[in-house]
């Protein structure tokens, strides 16, 4: 299986009860290519090629419960600019990612918008906030 998210990438192959699988590190830029062997109920048999523990912390998260951050952009009602840049600071589920991006284009603020300016509290639930990252003064 070759999955391609949020700009990482993760493989895996399969022999017995035994799961390799390879991901690319996304705890710090030095993104090391970290390769596991998983057993039949997803316990960590063997890893390698992390630089750190965090590695195996990033692994075992993609594991159990994958997130990511979504920047993405909304609309600006009376603004400099008709579109303002927003993210998410707390990673997101990765399962719903496409759905949030898509909820993301029904959003509309009045400008001013400040970075740093709360969109959105608890997006659908999540505890996930969407935040402005850039400025866009009113006209
Ligand atoms: S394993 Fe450590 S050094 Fe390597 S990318 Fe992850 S955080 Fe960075």
């Amino acid at each position: 299986m070759d999955d391609r998210t949020g700009g990482t990438r993760s493989m895996e192959t399969k022999e017995g009860d035994f799961r390799t699988r390879t991901d690319i590190c996304l705890r710090c830029p030095q993104g090391c290519e970290v390769r596991t062997i998983l057993g039949a109920n997803d316990e960590i048999m063997e890893i390698n090629g992390n630089r750190c523990k965090l590695g195996r912390e990033y692994v075992e998260q993609e594991i159990r419960d994958p997130r990511r951050v979504l920047p993405t952009s909304i609309r600006v009602r009376g603004g400099e600019r008709p579109l303002v840049s927003v993210w998410t600071p707390e990673p997101m589920p990765k399962g719903m990612l496409l759905e949030l991006a898509k909820d993301s284009r029904k959003i509309e603020v009045d400008a001013p918008v400040h970075v740093g300016d709360v969109i959105v509290d608890n997006w659908r639930d999540t505890g996930v906030r969407l935040v402005a990252s850039a400025e866009v003064l009113a006209t």
